[in-house]
């Protein structure tokens, strides 16, 4: 199918078709093959215009922590409601070639069968860059495609976290009832990149839940009283909501207020205009990276310069400079 067609079948009335179109463009998004790539660009230039309606949410937690549970009650609360929900995910795991720690479709069984529902594995190859890269691509076909709510999701990996917070418009935190006794989010960093945090499992021990709320509370105010001083902490159950812990409601009201509050005070539209940027400025870096190592004359001097460094004989900034000589 060419660019054209994709686009028109993609952006059309919601059905199998559009699914196909969708599965098939994301999958055009993702080769690697260097012939493919420019029907990918007109593709996503195509596609652009139709993007950028839905709103982007991004999901961590460690392995376990009920990530694939939460998406499916998430997902399903809100079909039932008349959204369209599209499941991507960032798999550092998958990046490195070895197996998949976020598994695949057959996660959030009752999610991936609506028609509402578009759940898409991780691309399996590629540095984490890379990986991330097409995730941003495939986000963007699935806004075209018209569902309103995208969700991304990626294991509590420092880097894949990072990834993840910048290029969505809400990044929640799931952690687990004892995760303030050790504080790991907190050492990683990545409790900074929170918007939200949920401590779920609640229902296992509602005590250590409300312990945990507090502390990461006190440890958000800690590590900035201004950025962080309306970061919200729920206690949750995607598996049994009951007692104290709040629903899949009372989270997504909590995300509609953090919106709200984004909006309000014009931080919406910054951040995804400073997402852009940003990953443009990613690209070109990377793509400044591979010709550099490509470039006849650099590629003949690299091993020797490197030697040189290695073996402590040239400094590394002058080095650096001479191989950037030669890189014209
Ligand atoms: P993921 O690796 O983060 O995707 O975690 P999963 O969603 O696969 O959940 C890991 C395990 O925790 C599964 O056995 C789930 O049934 C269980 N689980 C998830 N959420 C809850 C919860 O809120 N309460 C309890 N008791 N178990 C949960």
């Amino acid at each position: 199918m060419s660019p054209a067609a994709l686009q028109a079948a993609l952006c059309g009335p919601p059905g199998p078709a559009q699914r196909r179109a969708l599965a098939k463009a994301i999958t055009l998004l993702e080769s690697t093959r260097a012939d493919h790539r420019a029907a990918a660009d007109e593709l996503l230039n195509a596609l652009l215009p139709h993007a950028g309606r839905s709103l982007r949410v991004g999901l961590s937690g460690v392995p376990g922590v009920g990530k694939s549970t939460f998406i499916e009650a998430l997902g399903l609360f809100l079909v039932e409601r008349g959204h369209r929900v599209a499941v991507l995910a960032v798999d550092p795991s998958s990046s490195l070639g070895g197996g998949s720690i976020l598994g695949d479709k057959t996660r959030m069984e009752r999610l991936s069968v609506h028609e509402r529902a578009f759940i898409r594995p991780s691309p399996s190859s590629g540095t984490l860059g890379g990986v991330a890269e097409k995730t941003r691509e495939a986000l963007l076909a699935c806004e075209a495609a018209g569902h309103d709510v995208v969700i991304v999701e990626t294991v509590g990996v420092g880097q894949s976290e990072t990834a993840v917070a910048g290029m969505t418009d809400c990044f929640v935190l799931l952690q687990l009832p004892n995760a303030g006794d050790d504080l790991q989010a907190i050492k990683k960093g990545v409790m900074e990149l929170a918007d939200l945090v949920v401590i779920n499992k609640a229902d296992l021990d509602e005590d250590a839940a409300t312990r945990a709320r507090a502390q990461i509370t006190s440890a958000l105010r800690y590590l900035g009283p201004h950025a962080h001083a309306g970061t919200e902490v729920l206690q949750l159950s995607a598996l049994h909501p009951k007692g104290r812990a709040a629903g899949i409601d009372g989270f997504w009201a909590a995300v509609q207020r953090f919106v709200q509050r984004q909006r309000e005070a014009g931080r919406f539209d910054e951040r995804r205009t400073r997402q852009n940027e940003s990953w443009m400025w990613e690209r070109i870096e990377a793509g400044l990276r591979q010709r550099f190592r490509a470039h006849p004359a650099v590629a003949a001097a690299l091993a020797a310069t490197t030697d040189e460094v290695r073996a402590g004989r040239l400094a590394a900034s002058v080095a650096a400079r001479r191989l950037l000589d030669l890189f014209h």
